[in-house]
């Protein structure tokens, strides 16, 4: 039975709870609002398959990256649409065309977010663009299998931690399974988002209704968050937005974060997607800031999903060590804040947008 004595080990995928054969492990939140496994003792017969698929305790190996390109969707409306390039909904409409599934996370209809499966083209613009806190997996992975069985090709994405508890709860590999990951810095809190979108709702006096968290329209470098209602919206800018300050700060993320074993060479996935920040500097004619995702092949699977899509796509050949010149999470793991505590000790009962400056100042001075 999984017993955990460090937050730090334990990244929510939630592999633990999918796989207990006496369902007796519920993923529960905890004061900081992220999940953890909730065991019921008296159910529990101590078979140890949670700890068998962990991926905490079955960490994923070193793996070299193969090769590097600089990408954007041809399609305007899709890339403008997307975090990046719009390079995910490429392998998405590709693999959709091929009568296959999507998954990866989703808005509910609460704005809450969620590992969904989808298999209409329809059906991807709810998977499209970067929502930032922690997806909740529900019961994805026992999904996931049940169409993989059928024989069924899938394309699983998801953050680098999610790909690897997949895999780890899989205990094989699948020909029909594609899976790509995101380069991670961290997953905000989900009590923090619920905490932000409640106190917009009390600025715009309505209920919101739309969170768009990288909104292209003064360009990609300088994105905005938007939150929306159905008659006023609050537009942030990313450098003097409150919540995304606490996510790039590691304040509002979660602890497994600052012990990150999954990303880049450590990913388990096929492809690994970003931001290609500073790619201008490499490629001039790349400098429209429309946005361009980075995605780097990881397996030989990856090398031939990539080639298929690559019509349809602008594509550069680039290389790691560029990619990463301006991309701090393709390289480097890092450390939560120093107010972290104190943020979420006092989140809840003071207003975020004075909290989180007054809380990045004070610390800064106490350096
Ligand atoms: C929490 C988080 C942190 C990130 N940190 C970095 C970073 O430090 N550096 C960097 O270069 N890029 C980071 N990214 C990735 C980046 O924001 C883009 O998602 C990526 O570049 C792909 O963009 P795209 O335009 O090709 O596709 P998009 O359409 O923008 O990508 C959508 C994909 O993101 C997945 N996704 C969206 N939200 C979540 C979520 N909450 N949990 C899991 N999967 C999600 C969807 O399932 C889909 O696969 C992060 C993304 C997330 C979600
Ligand atoms: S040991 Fe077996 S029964 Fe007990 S919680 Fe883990 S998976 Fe469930
Ligand atoms: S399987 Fe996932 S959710 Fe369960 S203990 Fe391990 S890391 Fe945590
Ligand atoms: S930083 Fe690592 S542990 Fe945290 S969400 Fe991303 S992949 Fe998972």
């Amino acid at each position: 039975m999984i017993i955990i004595l460090d937050k730090k080990d334990c990244v929510g995928c939630g592999a633990c709870a999918n796989r207990c054969p006496k369902q007796c492990i519920a993923m529960k939140e905890d004061s900081e609002g992220f999940v953890y496994p909730n065991i019921d003792k008296e159910m529990c017969i101590n078979c140890g398959l949670c700890e068998r698929v962990c991926p905490v305790i079955n960490l994923p190996k070193h793996r070299e990256v193969q090769s590097v390109y600089a990408c954007y969707n041809r399609d305007e409306k899709v890339r403008m649409n997307s975090s990046s390039g719009g390079c995910f909904s490429l392998l998405a409409d590709y693999t959709l065309k091929q009568n296959g599934y999507v998954v990866g996370a989703a808005f509910d209809t609460d704005l809450s977010v969620h590992h969904i499966l989808i298999n209409t083209v329809e059906d991807l613009a709810l998977l499209r663009g970067s929502k930032y806190l922690q997806s909740r997996m529900g019961n994805i992975y026992s999904l996931v299998q049940e169409v993989l069985e059928k024989g069924e090709l899938i394309l699983f994405s998801g953050t680098p931690c999610q790909v690897a508890g997949l895999k780890t709860f899989l205990g094989r590999e699948y020909d029909n399974l594609f899976a790509v990951d995101l380069v991670c810095h961290g997953v905000p809190s989900p009590k923090v988002y619920r905490e932000k979108l409640s106190e917009v709702e009390e600025k715009i006096g309505e209920k919101v209704v739309n969170v768009n968290f990288r909104d292209k329209t003064s360009g990609w470098n300088g994105f905005n968050l938007i939150f929306a209602g159905e008659k006023k919206l609050v537009k942030e800018v990313k450098q003097e937005s409150s919540y995304m300050q606490a996510f790039l700060k590691n304040i509002s993320v979660r602890p497994s974060c600052s012990v990150c074993r999954y990303n880049n060479e450590h990913s388990s996935a096929d492809l690994t997607i970003a931001d290609y920040w500073g790619v201008e500097t490499k490629f001039p004619e790349l400098s429209d800031n429309k946005g361009v995702t980075v995605v780097l092949v990881n397996t030989v699977k990856g090398d031939r999903l990539f080639d298929q899509v690559k019509k349809n796509a602008a594509v550069w050949k680039s290389d790691f060590t560029h990619a990463a010149q301006h991309n701090f999470a393709m390289k480097n793991i890092g450390a939560l804040h120093p107010a972290r505590k104190e943020f979420f000790a006092r989140l809840g009962t003071e207003n975020m947008d004075i909290l989180v400056p007054e809380l990045i100042k004070k610390f800064k001075n106490d350096k």
